[in-house]
This record gives structure tokens, sequence and C-alpha cells, in this order.
């Protein structure tokens, strides 16, 4: 695995193509996108890494799968009358399905939904309490207390939550939204804001794979659901992309992280800033393309010698 992983760190720094790092959110424009790390949690609770592992960088839409796991805890599955559980084949700020049907986002990976599921953990306590709660959710997934908030990129991203506020106050209009559209907007933001290096990360993502020392943080039922949705759209419309090259259920956020399940395995985090057309990190997923081949971990079984990637 190391072995593997270092050769994977080498290619990818030698690459010229590196992709476009996200400028609509500023703070993330200046980043450098020659960076590139990646890290195993296994499930026979070894942590293997490569490449810049340990530089913390911003989870954004990462977040979405600890925020679904929150609000799954607060009410449970009544959450899937206020957001569905099909992929929407369209970018991760688009408001055109939300018209059509009426206020129910097609899934809780994209921002609509995303927002509904921030409204959920929202709903009982204060902003300032529910963002304490999700990051004492990473912190226990992570087993470190050193995970935090970076509020200079959620301030950053709030400035220009222009598409974000315009999906919440459609949401709003349809009754599926119950906080006020400003603590939604910042609750959503500074979850976004969340900073992890790739060793917190894939430490993070343990409680979606299924072994005995893996912290037991969802129910077996709601491990293997959110493992779904992010199979099916954990990659906005490239999804379908990202399951035909790796074959792992994975989410991507446009700061240029990934975190992949290989369901009974182990938890993989990637990290390289720039993104390809999709907004997803692209040599993140030129790399697991690589790992999933190497290592024969697709859920879909394993290549033959000599198969084409
Ligand atoms: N905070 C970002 C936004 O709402 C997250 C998007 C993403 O990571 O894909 O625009």
């Amino acid at each position: 695995m190391q072995a593997l992983l270092t050769e994977i760190a080498e290619t990818a720094a030698a690459e010229a193509d590196r992709g476009k790092v996200a400028t609509y959110i500023s703070e993330l424009a200046g980043i450098d996108p020659g960076q590139f790390g990646i890290a195993v949690a296994t499930a026979d609770g070894r942590l293997f890494s490569a490449g810049d592992a340990d530089v913390p960088f911003s989870i954004q839409s990462v977040s979405k799968v600890f925020a679904l796991a929150l609000a799954l805890g607060r009410v449970g599955e009544q959450i899937w009358r206020r957001v569905g559980r099909e992929p929407s084949g369209l970018s991760f700020d688009s408001v055109l399905l939300l018209e059509r049907e009426n206020g129910i986002p097609r899934n809780p990976f994209i921002n609509a939904g995303a927002l509904v599921a921030t409204d959920t953990y929202l709903a009982t306590s204060s902003p300032r309490e529910a963002l304490g709660q999700l990051l004492q959710f990473i912190r226990a997934a992570a087993d470190d207390d050193g995970i935090h908030i970076n509020e200079t990129v959620a301030q950053s991203e709030i400035s220009t939550a222009h598409r974000n506020f315009s999906l919440a106050h459609y949401l709003a209009s349809f009754d599926n939204l119950h906080a006020p559209v400003d603590q939604v907007i910042g609750t959503y933001s500074h979850q976004c804001a969340v900073e992890m290096t790739c060793r917190q990360l894939a430490m993070a993502g343990r409680f979606l794979v299924d072994a005995p020392k893996m912290p037991g943080l969802v129910s077996v039922e709601r491990r293997r659901r959110i493992n779904a949705l992010m199979m099916t759209c954990g990659h906005y419309d490239g999804s379908g992309d990202f399951a035909f090259r790796v074959g792992m259920p994975g989410k991507s956020g446009v700061g240029g992280g990934i975190l992949v399940i290989s369901p009974s395995r182990a938890s993989i985090a990637v990290w390289s800033p720039g993104l390809n057309r999709y907004g997803n990190s692209k040599l993140g997923t030129e790399a697991m393309q690589t790992f999933s081949h190497r290592t024969g971990w697709s859920v879909f079984g394993v290549p033959h010698r000599g198969a084409e990637r």
C-alpha cells in the first residue's frame, strides 16, 4: 500500500495539466495547484499516506456527508420527505429543477439538498451549537480534536454566496426551509469551511467502513445508504463518470478533496486543488482511478491483468 501511494503521489507531482482551482470563493482562488496528497485508513486500523497528506485544505462539499449523517441522526427517515435520492445530472449549485419539482431537491449532496440537511440539524439549536455538534461528530469520527473551521474561508464564501442565497430563498418559498435564510447560509458556509488534512479526512471517513474497529457513529443501514448516495450523487453531474472510472462511493468538494469509501476495506482521502470540468478534483479523480485499478477495490469487481484503465 505504501509503495502504491508513493508511486501515485510521484505521478501526480509530475503532471502538467492539473485542472483549474475554484475561484468563485476568493479565499480558495489563491491555493497552489501544485499540491497533491493521499491517505488510506484501513479496516485493520493502519494509516498510510503520501505527498502533501499533512497539508490542511478546505473540505467544502465533502462536509455534506457528515452533515447528512448528523441530519439523519436528528430526524431519521423523515428527511426523505424534504429531499430526494436521485442524481440531478446538473451542476452543484443549479436552481433549475427546484421550480419543476416543487422545492424538493434531488439529493442531499447538491447544494439545495445540503441546505435542507443543514436546516434539519439546525432545527433545534442555535447556529453556534449546531456547528459545535457537527465539529464534534467529525472530531469523533477522525479521533482528532484538532479539526477546526476556517473563519476567513467561511466569510469569504458568505460574501459571494448569491447562488446559495437564491437556492435557500427558493426552498423557503416552498416551505422547505424552516430556519431563517441567513442562518442556514451562515451555518452551511461554515460547515463547508471545515479544514482537514488527507490523513484527518481518511480517518474521519472510517465511520462509513463496515469493520469491527471502525467508529460506530451511524447504524449499519444508514452507512449502506450514505455509501449508496455517495456512489450515485457524490460527484454532481460527474457521478456516473466517477463510478465508471473508480467504482467506489465518493464525495468531492470544490476545495479539491475527495473522500472515497471501500465499503469493507478502507476510507481514502485524496486532495489536489485543480478541478475538472465537473468541478471535481482532476488529479484526485485520476489518482483514484489508478488506485482502484491497482488494488481491485472497485465494488464492481477486480480487473483482469492488463485490462484497460
Ligand atoms: N461551499 C461550496 C458552495 O456551496 C461547496 C461546493 C462544492 O464543494 O462543490 O458553493
